[in-house]
């Protein structure tokens, strides 16, 4: 029968040796390999006490940042919402009230935030997209979970730590202490 591609080898059936009944050159081979890579460096490494460097421009978990006054800086407009390919974002807009001022930097803000990060493609669009520098992704990634409702972050889980009234929080969020 022709054959279909080159690639193709003829068995060859001649009976094995003595030698190659006893499958030692064969067991010998396979051990040479075994131990050639018990002495290469283990890319693997032992998550979670330890960690890779991320890329410098690596984009983790998302953040709703706040000003330096400790107000919320997102005013609802919809834009990352808009902008976002995977539709992961949805919120819900209110009216500040007065004496408000001081939570919230404009006079609409997101009375409900949330991602959805099993739909997020991390893409940064939403980033790009904010025209109130107020929302942006982190050097953090999502931590796994076992339900799917634990992916869907709030705007609890996303803002960060006030300056003024959680500064510690905030330093540990950024990793200096
Ligand atoms: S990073 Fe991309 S996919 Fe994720 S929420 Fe933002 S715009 Fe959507
Ligand atoms: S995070 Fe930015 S783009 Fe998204 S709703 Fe808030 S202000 Fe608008």
């Amino acid at each position: 029968m022709q054959n279909l591609t080159h690639r193709s080898k003829d068995v060859d059936r001649r009976p094995l040796s003595l030698w190659e009944k006893m499958y030692i050159p064969s067991v010998a081979k396979g051990m040479s390999i075994t131990f050639g890579h018990m002495f290469k460096k283990v890319p693997t490494i032992r998550y979670p006490e330890e960690t890779r460097p991320f890329s410098p421009v690596f984009r983790g978990l998302h953040v709703l940042n706040r000003d330096e006054e400790g107000r919320e800086r997102c005013t609802a407009c919809g834009l990352c919402a808009v902008a976002c390919p995977a539709e992961a974002i949805t919120m819900e807009a209110a009216e500040r009230k007065a004496g408000e001022e001081n939570l919230y930097r404009e006079e609409k803000y997101a009375a409900r935030y949330e991602i959805n990060m099993l739909r997020c493609i991390f893409c940064g669009l939403c980033e790009e997209a904010c025209p109130k520098d107020a929302i942006y992704l982190s050097e953090t990634f999502a931590p796994s979970n076992y339900a799917r409702k634990g992916f869907i972050y709030g705007k609890e889980d996303l803002l960060i730590p006030d300056p003024k009234t959680q500064a510690s929080d905030l330093a540990a969020a950024k990793g200096q202490e």
